[in-house]
Parts: structure tokens; sequence; C-alpha cells
């Protein structure tokens, strides 16, 4: 059985005597910042010149400072830039301003895992990985609940690597959900193997299938739309309040009959030996090598599919369709041709 903190397991105490420098404000940043504030907890932020968060940190009431003027005040340095950026951020604005004995967070273990960041010997690498988005760490929060996490130390230099992680899982509220503890492999290989697999690459692409596949029968893309995508969420939250059972107890015998029947003619042996090949693609390096490749390279290859993906028809037949629902307007705001505007 897994090990899971609670808020009993934790003492805040461990992380309220030091200062925590949180690099960049985004998705993560902004909520771990906020969190660990009203939990008492010193923060500082680290933003590179001209960051357009630098308006939105300082009316949070939040002290800004450039990365190496955080990280150099940092007893703890929360690394919460975006994968790609993260290890030229640490070797030139990091590593050289930190603290000798501070510790150095993460929130996904993509970097210590494959070996793009290498922390000298002196310093605690711990990693606190909410199972969430920023923006529901931060909405769990002030809710009084909060949004599950994994917990991990890689290197433990002071002897309490594991008091400061559990503090700081506290003080962000993962605690209050639980805490599971985990490794920065397990959690690297096992993070990218879901969204790869099943979350990102299997939903997305089992939905564009059934799409082409009713509309090149004939029927409308609209009623399309919603029986392959629409629903999704339907589904989703029932697996997610009473797993896959609860999914098919509350469906009607139909569906479920048809579940059992054409399921496993659609997802075949075979899909599970290509998960394989992808699990054996994550855990060689493979995929952080080409992902870090094409991004160091500007990103083509990245953008040419994104591109390409964002011409799939089901995306513009869902945008005009998702105008007419009542209950779903405003929700595509946050989004600037297909990206996230934080
Ligand atoms: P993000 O893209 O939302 O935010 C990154 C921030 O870094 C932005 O404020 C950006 O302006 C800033 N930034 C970009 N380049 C920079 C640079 N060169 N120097 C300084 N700042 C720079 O990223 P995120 O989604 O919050 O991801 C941060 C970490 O959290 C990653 O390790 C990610 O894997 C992890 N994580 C994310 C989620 C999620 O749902 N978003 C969940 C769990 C863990
Ligand atoms: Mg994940």
């Amino acid at each position: 059985m897994a090990e899971i903190f609670y808020d009993d397991d934790a003492n805040l105490s461990a992380i309220q005597d030091k200062k925590v420098a949180i690099i960049g404000y985004g998705s993560q940043g902004h909520a771990h910042a906020l969190n660990l504030r009203d939990s008492g907890v010193e923060v500082v932020i680290g933003l590179r010149e001209g960051s357009k968060s630098e308006p939105k940190a300082r009316e949070a009431g939040l002290e800004v400072k450039s990365v190496e003027g955080a990280v150099a005040d940092g007893d703890i340095v929360m690394l919460l830039v975006p994968d790609q950026v993260a290890r030229t951020t640490y070797i030139q604005q990091v590593e050289p301003n930190m603290k000798d004995n501070a510790a150095i967070f993460f929130a996904h273990g993509f970097n210590i895992r494959f070996d793009y960041i290498k922390p000298g010997a002196g310093h605690d690498v711990c990693m606190v990985a909410p199972k969430g988005p920023g923006h529901k760490v931060r909405a769990s929060f002030e809710a009084g609940q909060g949004t599950p996490a994994v917990v991990a130390v890689e290197q433990d230099a002071s002897g309490k690597a594991w008091d400061i992680t559990l503090a700081y899982a506290k003080a962000i509220g993962a605690t209050r959900a639980g805490a599971i503890k985990t490794t920065f492999t397990e959690e690297t290989e096992t993070d990218l193997f879901g969204e790869q697999a099943v979350l990102c690459g299997g939903v997305s692409h089992l939905i564009q299938y059934g799409f082409e596949t009713l509309v090149e029968a004939g029927y409308q893309p609209e009623v399309a739309y919603f029986e392959v995508c629409h629903e999704l969420k339907l589904i989703v939250d029932l697996i997610i309040e009473g797993g896959i059972s609860k999914q098919r107890w509350s469906c009607s015998d139909t569906a479920e009959y048809g579940d059992y029947i054409s399921g496993p003619r659609v997802i075949t042996p075979d899909v599970k030996e290509h998960m394989k090949e992808v699990l054996d693609d994550i855990r060689s390096g493979a995929f952080a090598q080409k992902f870090i490749d094409d991004q160091d390279a500007g990103a083509p290859e990245f953008c040419a599919l994104r591109e390409k993906e964002a011409q799939h028809p089901i995306e513009s037949v869902g945008k005009e369709l998702r105008k007419m629902f009542a209950w779903n307007a405003g929700h595509d705001d946050d989004y600037v041709e297909g990206q996230a505007a934080r």
C-alpha cells in the first residue's frame, strides 16, 4: 500500500523559518506562492526581465525580484518554469546564486530523472508535484480543501529533506487531500506515460477517430461531436466518483453490454503492446531527448504538430457548438489561438 501523508504527518514549522523562492509565476507558480504565503511562509518570486507575470504577482502583494535575486534569498528554491527551459534557468541563473545549503524543489521529476539538472551534493533535492493544474491548486486551497500531490526526496543533504518536503506540501494544501510518497523516477515515468498513452494522447486520438468514423459514414458533425466528445466529461466524472464500475452501473444496460462486446474490438491487445513501446521510450530517455532536442532547435516539430492537430475538423465544429451552450459560455476565453493565456 502506498504511503500517504496527511496534515497531521507534517509540521509547518519546518518551513516557516525559511524563505521560499518561487521561480516562475505561471500555472503552478502563482498557486504555490499564494498558498505558501497564506500558510504564513515567507515567499519571494523570481521572474525574468520583462515578465508579463510581474504586475500580477505584485498586485497579489508578493515580493518580486529577478530570478538571480530571488534565488540568492531562498532557503528553498522551487523551480516552476516550463520543463524544457528549466535546465538553462538552473545552470545560468539558479546554480550560481543558490545558498550553499539551499534546497532545490521541483513539481515534476523530468529534469532530475533524465539528468538535465544535476544539483551539487550539498543541496536537498525534493519534489512536491500537485496532481492537478495550478488554478485548481489555488481554488481548492481557498475553498478549504486541497489538491492531492506526490512527494519525493532525491537527495537528503540536510537530513531534514522529508520534513521540509512535507511542510511544503502542507503549506500548499496538498496534505489536506493526501500526499503520496513516490520517487523522482516513478513520478516522471508514470506522469509521462499517463499523459501520452491515456489522458492526453490516448483520449484525444480516440475522440478524433470516433468523430471521423461517424462523419465519414454521413452523420452530422454536430451530432458526432456530442456523442464522442461532449459526453466524455459525464463519463469521466462517474469514473472518478466510483470507478469504471459506477460508470457501467449508471449507463444503460445497452451501453454496458456494448462496452463489454465492442470495447475490446477497438482497444485490442496490440494497443497494450504499443503502450509498452511508449513506456520503453520514456524509460530509455528517448522521448525526453526527442522533446528537448526539438525545443532546443526552436520547437519546429512541436509547432508543426500543434498547427496540424488544431486543423482537425472536430475543433471548428466544437468551437461553434460550445458557443451555443449556455452553461459553457466563456469557457474558451482563457485560450488564445489554442494556447492557454495565463
Ligand atoms: P507554466 O508554463 O504555466 O509557467 C511557467 C512560468 O515560467 C511562466 O510564468 C513563464 O513566464 C515563466 N518562464 C518561462 N520561461 C522562463 C525563463 N526562461 N525564465 C524564467 N521564467 C520563465 O508552467 P507550469 O505548468 O506551471 O509548470 C511548471 C512546473 O510544474 C513544471 O515542472 C510542470 O511539469 C509542473 N507541473 C505542472 C502542472 C500543471 O498542470 N500545469 C501540474 C503538475 C506539475
Ligand atoms: Mg500528470
